[in-house]
């Protein structure tokens, strides 16, 4: 489930078509929708989900619906007041993207580490070193579920990506975009 809108202006964003226009629905029209397409794993992302104050009842209506909700945030809203029974998966954004200022550090300390998930999304070696910080300062490794370390698509060679991870001594996991390499970066809805 994709909201409109977006705070932020990441400089490599790959969906900047959500910054804008949209359908305006109520939570019970979504339920609707949500539940005639039987499935019951449901992620919530953008544009920046929580950046629509709604965003935090229709969480709370899913988990209380019984699906298994998934929020992917970019970080500069505070996940204080999502409904715990939903699983984070939470940007901290490097300095390549242009909106590290924005990051909001109290999110960290709200990591559940049996469910939560931290994403850095790298464009060159310096987001990579910025990651390997941040990880090792919060101690990530053990306060989430899993460190995900995402390439801007066309910006890092993932060979050489894949190498740093793989001798980084960390407990990070490398992520690819996979719906990009199977149907092509442009296409919508998959
Ligand atoms: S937070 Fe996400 S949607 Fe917003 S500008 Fe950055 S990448 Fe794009």
């Amino acid at each position: 489930m994709r909201l409109t809108g977006c705070p932020m202006r990441c400089v490599w964003c790959d969906s900047e078509y959500t910054f804008t226009g949209g359908d305006h629905f109520s939570i019970d029209d979504l339920m609707t929708r949500v539940s005639s397409i039987g499935c019951k794993l449901v992620e919530v992302t953008g544009g920046e989900p929580l950046a629509q104050k709604e965003a935090f009842a229709l969480i709370a209506r899913l988990c209380d619906e019984g699906y298994e909700v998934l929020v992917e945030t970019g970080g500069y809203v505070s996940t204080a007041a999502v409904d715990p029974r939903a699983k984070i998966i939470l940007d901290v954004k490097c300095p390549g993207s242009g909106e590290a200022s924005r990051n909001h550090w109290p999110n960290l300390d709200h990591l559940r580490a049996n469910k939560d998930e931290v994403k850095f999304v790298v464009a060159n070696r310096d987001d990579w070193e910025f990651a390997c910080d941040v990880t090792r300062r919060y101690q990530l490794e053990t306060r989430a579920h899993a460190v995900l370390i995402s390439p801007v698509w066309g910006k890092v060679d993932l060979k050489e990506l894949a190498n740093w991870v793989a001798t980084s001594g960390l407990n990070v996991r490398l992520q690819l975009q996979i719906h990009k390499h199977i149907w092509g970066p442009e296409t919508r809805g998959v």
